[in-house]
């Protein structure tokens, strides 16, 4: 299967903005910003979406939003901020490499779009 754009961030092939990295994950920022801080945090393993989740991946589904808050907090979002898995056409997901989108730093809108 061809790699995904966010496996070729991973594997270094093509440059992001990185904010965080780990042994599980690599967070970086969006390159469509829809917040003044707008960062996606992806798991190494290249799954391709919430779908494919199994219950072995429940620690790392944590380690996602940890980091989430982490990088949340580095960013200085003290008054809030959101997380989303956009999960298939639907859910407006676009790239099929499981993301943990962060926004903040702005009012974000409910419901969303
Ligand atoms: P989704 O629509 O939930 O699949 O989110 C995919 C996100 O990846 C979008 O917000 C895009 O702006 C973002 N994106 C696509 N290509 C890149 C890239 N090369 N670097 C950073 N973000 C990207």
């Amino acid at each position: 299967m061809a790699k995904t754009i966010f496996q070729k961030i991973i594997d270094g092939e093509i440059p992001a903005d990185i904010v965080h990295e780990d042994d599980q994950c690599v967070a970086f920022r969006d390159a469509n910003p829809q917040a003044p801080t707008h960062i996606l945090i992806v798991p190494r393993t290249p799954i391709p979406s919430l779908d494919d989740i199994t219950d072995e991946d429940e620690p790392l589904i944590g380690h996602l939003f940890t980091v989430a808050r982490d990088v949340a907090a580095d960013e200085g979002l003290d008054t809030g901020y959101r997380t989303v898995f956009n999960c298939g056409a639907d859910g407006g997901q676009s790239v099929d490499h499981l993301h943990l989108h962060l926004l903040g730093g702005r009012q974000l809108d409910w419901p969303p779009g």
